[in-house]
């Protein structure tokens, strides 16, 4: 069921002239990359994009992380596209590898019966260390110690409406810790067990099932239907995505290609203790745990519903889903492909469709962008 309106309204409508935000205080914050030497020229590409549409007037720091040593080619080209400071980070090896609980023997054999189902992105490594550390270790590095909130930047994303408004300011404002754009299903055949090892540490913890919690449940069967201790045998059969209570995930979790949120919650006890609950169970690599079902199933155990913030009015395209919202006067939200036709809403695309036509910026902000 969707949250009352006054909940989770959008932070802004239409545009402003960005400078009236501006000439407010910064909040604590970094807008955040992880990314490969190879990424060169998409790495340019969102941060030319981010820059434009939000930062230039802004200003806030940009974090770059890898876990190999940084390309002084890359350095120098991204140095060059930002408008604040941009900081260069190695990640510690430890940090992008394996737990101690795990040989990477047996890993490494999980891993290629993944690639022989056809689990997305169960065969490589590298997205496996990846999936982890967004999960984990991210949330306390050194660059990031300094801020207490982050935007999580990708490689090839564009931001496809003027941002003239800070976020990490109306999230402070509006008491938020967790905003996305994009909610999707999971791929149910990466983190069979997932659900149910989340569930555990629920249970363990004496954590209660919230409205925001329930809110990621399948709607159960009627009481008058449910066959309650057949639900209680699949439970102990290890049904995938299914507690042994026989409370079941709707699959649901948020693209964590696009977040911003709070740093504070996440290098916080609790999280990092759900962290490294999940980490012991060898998930991250016995199975193929996103990063993003791992974020979105622990913000709505550990927060009200009401710290989370869809920020609808941010046109955001990472392949191959798009939210394309319309921010010019009198423009709504339409779905799906009505919205890729009229280039408005949220859905789906391809590349070579060249998906992206919002028609979200005011005029005046469309000129000054194209000096971007
Ligand atoms: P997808 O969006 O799930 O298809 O995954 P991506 O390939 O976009 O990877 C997610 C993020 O992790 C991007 O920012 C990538 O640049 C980064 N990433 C993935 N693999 C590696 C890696 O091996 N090394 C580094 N440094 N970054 C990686
Ligand atoms: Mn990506």
């Amino acid at each position: 069921p969707r949250p009352p309106e006054d909940l989770d309204a959008p932070f802004a409508r239409q545009c402003q002239d960005p400078r009236i935000a501006a000439a407010q205080p910064r909040e604590n914050a970094a807008l955040v990359m992880l990314a490969r030497n190879s990424e060169l020229d998409e790495a340019r590409e969102t941060i030319r994009n981010i820059e434009a549409q939000f930062n230039q007037w802004f200003n806030y720091p940009i974090v770059f992380l890898n876990n190999e040593p940084w390309d002084p080619v890359f350095v120098r080209e991204l140095n060059a596209s930002v408008s604040g400071r941009a900081i260069f980070d190695t990640i510690p090896a430890k940090d992008w590898s394996y737990p101690d609980s795990i040989s990477p023997a047996s890993a490494r054999q999980s891993m290629a019966r993944q690639a022989q189902a056809g689990v997305w992105n169960g065969g490589k490594e590298s997205y496996h260390h990846m999936c982890r550390f967004y999960s984990g270790a991210f949330y306390t590095q050194p660059a990031l110690a300094p801020f207490k909130w982050y935007w999580r930047l990708e490689p090839g994303v564009r931001y496809t409406c003027a941002i003239t408004y800070d976020p990490f300011a109306a999230m402070a404002r509006h008491g938020k810790t967790y905003g996305y754009t994009i909610a999707l299903w999971e791929e149910p055949n990466t983190c069979p067990s997932l659900f149910r090892t989340v569930d555990a540490f629920r249970t363990a913890h004496n954590l209660p099932k919230t409205p925001s919690w329930t809110a990621m449940l399948d709607v159960p069967l009627p009481w008058y239907l449910q066959p309650y201790p057949v639900r209680k045998l699949l439970g102990f059969l290890r049904t995938p995505h299914t507690a042994p209570s026989g409370d079941r995930w709707n699959l649901c979790h948020y693209w964590s290609n696009f977040e911003i949120a709070s740093l504070d919650f996440f290098r916080g006890e609790a999280y990092q203790s759900l962290f490294r609950h999940l980490d012991a169970q060898g998930g991250f690599y016995h199975e193929r745990w996103g990063d993003a079902p791992v974020h979105s199933l622990a913000v709505h155990l550990l927060l009200p519903a009401g710290e989370l913030h869809h920020f609808s009015d941010i046109g955001y395209h990472h392949e191959p889903f798009f939210q394309c919202p319309g921010n010019a006067p009198g423009e709504g939200q339409l779905p799906g492909n009505e919205a890729l036709a009229k280039g408005r809403g949220a859905g789906w695309s391809l590349e070579s469709e060249g998906a992206i036509g919002c028609r979200c910026q005011c005029p005046d902000q469309r000129r000054r962008n194209n000096r971007g």
